[in-house]
């Protein structure tokens, strides 16, 4: 490695290793094409087209997806609101009946809030789920998810599930914080909130400027640098039994290098799957136009054809080739293998000032 005016040395002399992903082989099936809340982050902003991509999607679609690659170990339902599509609990027992040893969903909780429904979801293999909240009061979620009432549900939601955990003791229960200007300076306050939820993890996921937080940008989205600040100062106080249970993700690992290892840069990786025409990378091509230059290993192309519907594979890794960067100085750093870069929305509205390679103590 090269040592440059522009490389900042890690000061504690051991290049931190981010650890790998907590998440194994992940599959994700988005399943919703509606949603209850209407954040103002929201990734899919095009509600029509989620619909005109989902709402053929059958049963026996779902079940090739979950039987197409053998080394996928966790399934989590998403896209839109999962809780809303009345064939949830079917799908759960599929994938329970296949084998997978993670069941879960990504979901607003709102619906959790039913007590008798969130019941027969443990009862048909739920053992994993993932609840967005971002805020530690109605004020700040619903107003991001500009949904009056959100907030309370949700967290009648939480208290069933520490309810139903007595019988269901191998439920894990995470929440998600999108990061963005409204909430930044609140982590601690949410963390008190969640205490008495006993959630087993808090992950801070930093807001991706894509969807509606492309539109929203400068009213969301605040320099990586910023919330890294407010989140060691966060860390830091926190006795070790919290710091096991938070995680920040989505931000580059050259912006976190003073929040302690063990809270920071898991990169989640998981793949799902898209009907073929709907999968475009930023310049317009296709994958398939784009194949050569693409990653065999984590792009396949069609793999479920046939007279059935049509399915490309893609994984987080290939999305990431299409909306983030790096710069040449990355070539520098020790994180560049591991890195997935940045959005160039971002670096189009705040450069590249933030990102300094990072370097062990010593190396040149
Ligand atoms: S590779 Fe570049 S963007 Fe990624 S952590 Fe290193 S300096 Fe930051």
């Amino acid at each position: 490695m090269k040592t440059t005016s522009m490389v900042r040395a890690d000061t504690r002399g051991d290049m931190p290793t981010p650890g790998e992903s907590r998440v194994g082989n992940r599959l994700h099936i988005c399943l919703g094409f509606s949603c209850n809340n209407n954040c103002l982050f929201c990734m899919e902003e095009d509600r029509e087209a989620r619909f005109q991509r989902l709402s053929n999607q059958t049963a026996e679609d779902v079940r090739r997806m979950m039987t197409a690659d053998p080394d996928a170990r966790e399934v989590m339902f998403t896209s839109g609101e999962p809780t809303l599509h009345p064939q949830l609990p079917e799908y759960l027992e599929m994938a329970r009946d296949l084998g997978f040893p993670t069941v879960g969903m990504i979901t607003n909780g709102r619906r959790l809030s039913n007590r008798a429904y969130a019941r027969k979801l443990l009862e048909s293999g739920l053992n994993h789920i993932l609840i967005s909240i971002h805020g530690p009061d109605a004020h700040v979620h619903d107003g991001l998810t500009r949904t009056k009432g959100s907030f309370n549900q949700a967290l009648v939601g939480l208290a069933n599930l520490l309810l139903l955990k007595r019988e269901y003791p191998a439920l894990k229960v995470h929440t998600s914080y999108v990061v963005n200007k409204r909430n930044y300076r609140l982590f601690r306050e949410f963390f008190d909130v969640m205490l008495p939820f006993r959630v087993d993890q808090h992950v801070f996921n930093v807001m991706m400027p894509e969807g509606r937080g492309r539109e929203f940008f400068d009213n969301l989205v605040i320099p990586y640098s910023m919330v890294a600040a407010e989140f060691k100062k966060f860390t830091d106080a926190l006795p070790p039994e919290g710091l096991n249970r938070v995680f920040i993700l989505d931000i580059p690992y050259c912006t976190t290098v003073g929040i302690k290892d063990s809270a920071r840069g898991y990169v989640e990786r998981y793949f799902h799957y898209e009907p073929d025409s709907t999968v475009l990378f930023q310049d317009g091509r296709t994958p398939d136009q784009r194949r050569p230059e693409a990653d065999a290993e984590v792009y396949s192309r069609k793999v479920m054809s046939g007279d059935k519907h049509e399915y490309s594979k893609v994984t987080k890794t290939v999305h990431d080739q299409m909306v983030r960067i790096k710069r040449p100085e990355c070539e520098q750093c020790g994180y560049n293998h591991i890195c997935r870069g940045v959005f160039t929305s971002y670096i189009d509205r705040f450069g590249w000032d933030e990102f300094v390679p990072v370097q062990r103590k010593g190396d040149k």
